[in-house]
């Protein structure tokens, strides 16, 4: 054992008692975020794209740059072209134009569009897998007990669902920094190509008349109130969507349950055979799409329709009103009438960037919600005691574990699930866990495990407290097969090996051990079998629970833990399977230290020492026949097991 310097207390207060939860104060939802606090979550969300995935970053902005850059390259040439047609016609520079105008702009297309490419590969990836990796892997740091809080995962749920419904989140932030840069382009592009407009003079006697000072004015006031209504109607428009949003996140997730989760579901599908169980025509159901449709139709075509309707309509006459000026500019002779195409698009251009950037800037404020919930998600923090010592690995499996004064209760809960547990496992021991439904014998393993820290007392490997090891470190000790165990949807051998490269040899080995040796046999694939269909349509295998149970006892074997731990190993095995695995089970063992949970009395028999379980206390202790002896609660289990046997 490497003691290493640990000079870290802990804390042995019940934590969820002193904390506020994550920060989170119930009933206050904030929904409206101000300019500077949507600033911040902005940032925020960009520094942890930009550590995590800069490729997305760097590829939007050179697909933007370039975008915003090609209409101006066009319009350039045509203009030249359209103003030689117009003016001098001289057919070798027509020719010069009209080859340059086709050669130039197909290549800025044709670059536009692998960039373009590059900038939707990243995106995708970042939509579909980046996000995924991101949440999930935070999910998985989080410590076990914050999954029996609903609110953890909800919280999860919420983001996707935010995403899918209106791509609000981190999606829409993309977007916006999509919009953003190509909108800074659009406008410097346009006044770039705009500016001689304004300052080449009509055709004499016209020139420097008021009129024309008048009609500049006009324009230019006519672009800046578009530019500045449209974040107008997008406030409205936000309000109505954060007014539903809250409203449809119930109906929603109702909605998924009938609409997807509920009949897409084999396990469901005997079940609501056998029972007839027709949802479709609950009244639930019927409630939940009237306030769905209904809510929808509200935002889409009173609310949002109305907004976005309006804001079109005014984009509309300020393009005509620069169709006017600028005709009339060129019918005066301030330019040639190749420059209109050129002026109409570089003002039409920078009004519309102007107005995407102001209106990303309300929409933003609208996301910040959203992305402030993704917020609250990363910053869930892990309370369970961090602690840094190593577990030396020992080839003698000298382990010893003890449980001293361990008393537990749930997250939320005021019940103990266990009191004043003290018990200690001698190396290689083999001991047996018994006690009827509900007695805490489940729960006593996930303390071991430390899945759960305990809420009075301690647990102690080799003397030392388990919350002062690295915590991966610890769980390296055990092998667990849970009650609820839970295969995955990947190869057969990565399942057993719990990881993509494996030693072959061993796995068939442990997958024989465990009583699969002629199931393997008859899998045309072998090793690299698909369990389930659920991800490999058409190719993956289904398992019985048996089958299942003996893959997850191959899997613990495989692990080569000092400590073996099996919940109900044989639970869903049929009787010749059953003795099966008990004549292996040395070989399962091995040298281990093996704690067993079983309501079969019989298969205890062959433990050094039994724990009888009662109300979240040890009440009984000993060897099979010390217990008999005692004709206590083992004896009164055995009892009335022995009866259906006789
Ligand atoms: P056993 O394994 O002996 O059947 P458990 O250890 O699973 O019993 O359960 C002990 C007690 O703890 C029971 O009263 C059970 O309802 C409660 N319990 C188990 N899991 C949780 C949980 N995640 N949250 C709250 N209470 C729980």
């Amino acid at each position: 054992m490497e003691m290493g310097k640990e000079s870290e207390k802990i804390d042995n207060k019940n934590r969820e008692d002193e904390k506020e939860e994550n920060g989170k104060v119930p009933g206050k939802e904030r929904k409206d975020f101000s300019p500077g606090e949507t600033a911040r979550i902005y940032l925020r969300i960009l520094k942890l794209i930009w550590r995590h995935f800069p490729n997305n970053l760097v590829s939007v902005a050179m697909s933007k740059l370039f975008k915003a850059a090609l209409p101006y390259i066009t319009l350039y040439f045509s203009a030249r072209f359209l103003d030689e047609l117009a003016g001098a016609r001289r057919p070798e520079i027509l020719t010069r134009w009209v080859v340059l105008v086709l050669v130039v702009s197909a290549a800025a297309s044709l670059l536009e569009r692998i960039l373009f490419r590059w900038e939707r590969a990243e995106i995708y990836n970042f939509h579909w897998n980046h996000q995924a990796e991101l949440f999930g892997k935070k999910l998985l740091e989080t410590e076990f007990a914050k999954m029996d809080d609903p609110d953890t995962v909800d919280r999860l749920t919420q983001i996707e669902q935010n995403n899918m419904f209106m791509g609000h989140g981190i999606n829409m932030f993309m977007g916006h920094i999509d919009k953003l840069l190509e909108g800074i382009f659009l406008i410097f592009g346009g006044m770039l190509l705009s500016w001689s407009l304004f300052t080449r003079p009509v055709a004499e006697p016209y020139a420097g008349s008021v009129g024309w000072k008048a009609a500049q004015a006009g324009i230019l006031l006519a672009v800046l109130i578009t530019i500045l209504l449209r974040p107008l109607f997008h406030k409205r428009e936000r309000e109505d969507t954060l007014a539903y949003s809250s409203h449809g996140t119930a109906a929603n997730r109702k909605f998924f349950w009938y609409g997807m989760r509920f009949y897409d579901k084999t396990e469901n599908a005997a079940d609501v055979r056998i029972y007839r169980q027709d949802v479709f025509d609950s009244e639930e159901l019927a409630d939940c799409n009237r306030n769905l449709l209904g809510n929808a139709e509200i935002m889409f075509r009173r609310v949002i329709g109305k907004c976005r309707a309006g804001s079109a309509m005014f984009s509309h006459l300020t393009m005509g009103g620069i169709y006017l000026y600028v005709c009339l500019k060129a019918w005066f002779g301030a330019f040639g009438v190749g420059s209109v195409t050129r002026y109409v698009g570089a003002l039409n251009s920078m009004a519309n960037g102007a107005a995407s950037v102001l209106n990303l800037f309300a929409e933003a404020r609208t996301n910040a919600y959203y992305l402030n919930k993704i917020c609250e998600f990363l910053d869930i923090s892990n309370e369970m005691y961090q602690g840094s010592l190593t577990v030396e690995k020992r080839n003698d499996r000298n382990y010893e574990v003890e449980f001293r004064d361990v008393s537990f209760r749930y997250p939320n809960t005021r019940e103990y699930a266990l009191r004043h547990v003290n018990m200690r496992f001698r190396v290689g021991e083999r001991l047996a866990v018994v006690g009827e439904n509900g007695s805490g014998k489940t729960t006593f393993i996930k303390l071991l495990c430390r899945l759960y820290d305990p809420t009075e007392g301690q647990i102690l490997l080799n003397g030392i407290d388990i919350r002062k090891y690295d915590y991966q470190e610890y769980l390296s000790v055990f092998s667990v097969v849970f009650q609820d165990f839970q295969l995955l949807s990947l190869g057969l051998g990565q399942n057993v090996a719990a990881g993509t490269v494996y030693d072959t040899g061993r796995v068939r080995d442990c997958l024989g051990k465990a009583g699969l040796a002629d199931w393997l046999a008859k899998q045309p694939e072998g090793l690299e079998t698909k369990l389930y269909k659920e991800i490999a349509v058409g190719e993956g295998v289904e398992v019985s629970g048996g089958e299942e149970q003996k893959i997850a006892i191959a899997r613990s074997m495989y692990r080569d833990a000092p400590f073996v731990i099996l919940d109900e190993p044989t639970a869903a095995l049929d009787p010749v399977s059953e003795y099966e695995v008990y004549s292996h089970f040395n070989d399962i063992i091995a040298d281990c230290t093996a704690i067993y949970i079983s309501h079969r009395l019989s298969s205890c028999r062959f433990c050094d020492e039994i724990a009888v379980f009662h109300q979240g206390s040890i009440i009984e202790k000993g060897t099979h026949e010390q217990l008999l002896g005692q004709g206590g609660k083992y004896c009164e289990l055995w009892t009335a097991q022995a009866q259906y046997y006789i």
